[in-house]
């Protein structure tokens, strides 16, 4: 007579059930360095007078309720005629670099050009433009750059690189453009959920890059935006409230506040290959890609 199936059930149970506890421990084993929100700001400063909404944010980054003193990437625009352009513009480029933030290049240009449109030679001319500005007002060269849209193909990176540039993109983006004529949104946290929602799917794959023990994951913002200025706090509540909520796991200290390390983690999460294809912010995929 055949084996009785009743014995020989048990036996695949309990070797099914020991193999998934394996696979779960070597899950648990092998997780990805927990979550470090990396902040970035792009297109200021601003040349305000008054109230002026880099200096705003600067205030917040050294005091708020979550952790004191972080530290941002500024991608700064050095000739913007309605900020780094001007005195007020230089005189807070050099109060990021003082009070050790990373100072990197948005643009060198009167406007926001896009990189991508430039002939290689004029690229070539505002990239080194941009360097000098930066080095003429903090004493180094920035190591950090961001294309103004997103907007980048082989050509623009060669460049770059020439220049000892390394470009930096996003993983979540506060849709805040004022550029874009977007100076408010009325879904910040939905929009921040999504996109964390998004960014845990590669965490979790383990294809972010790891650096001094955490994660960085690169979240964009506009200085030059009075609206981000007046809600930058909140913004960081939400932040923490979303990795909550999708147990994104965060680092003891949940955001960057040492200027080495934020520029180790920045340039940990550049990409450097014209053929990779990240995603990129709202529609902007779409329209380079
Ligand atoms: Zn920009």
């Amino acid at each position: 007579m055949s084996r009785p199936v009743s014995v020989l059930r048990p036996r695949l149970l309990l070797a099914a059930f020991s193999l998934l506890l394996s696979c779960a421990g070597a899950l648990a084993q092998g997780d990805p360095a927990p979550v470090r929100f990396l902040l970035t700001f792009d297109d200021g400063p601003a040349a305000a007078a008054n109230d002026n909404p880099t200096v705003h944010i600067l205030e917040v980054l050294a005091q708020n309720p979550y952790q004191a003193n972080i530290k941002a990437v500024f991608f700064t625009q050095t000739r913007a005629w309605h900020g780094g352009g001007t005195d007020i513009g230089r005189a807070l480029i050099r109060r990021e670099y003082a009070e050790g933030h990373v100072v990197g290049l948005h643009s060198a240009t009167t406007f926001h050009s896009n990189h991508r449109f430039m002939s290689r030679e004029h690229l070539d001319d505002t990239m080194q433009l941009g360097i000098s500005d930066l080095v003429a007002e903090t004493g180094v060269a920035p190591k950090l750059v961001r294309p103004p849209f997103w907007a980048y193909d082989a050509d623009t990176l060669a460049s770059y690189h020439t220049h000892g540039l390394q470009m930096l993109l996003t993983d979540l983006n506060a849709n805040d453009g004022k550029i874009y004529g977007i100076n408010f949104s009325w879904h910040k946290r939905s929009n921040m959920l999504t996109h964390l929602a998004e960014t845990r799917k590669r965490w979790a794959a383990g294809e972010m890059p790891a650096v001094d023990g955490a994660t960085p994951v690169v979240v964009t913002f506009h200085d030059v935006n009075t609206y981000t200025s007046r809600h930058i706090q909140e913004y960081m509540e939400i932040l923490l409230d979303v990795a909550r909520e999708l147990k994104v796991p965060l680092a003891d200290k949940p955001f960057y506040d040492d200027h080495d390390e934020l520029e180790r983690a920045a340039l940990a999460a550049t990409i450097s290959s014209p053929d990779a294809k990240p995603q990129l912010p709202g529609f902007w995929n779409w329209l380079w890609q």
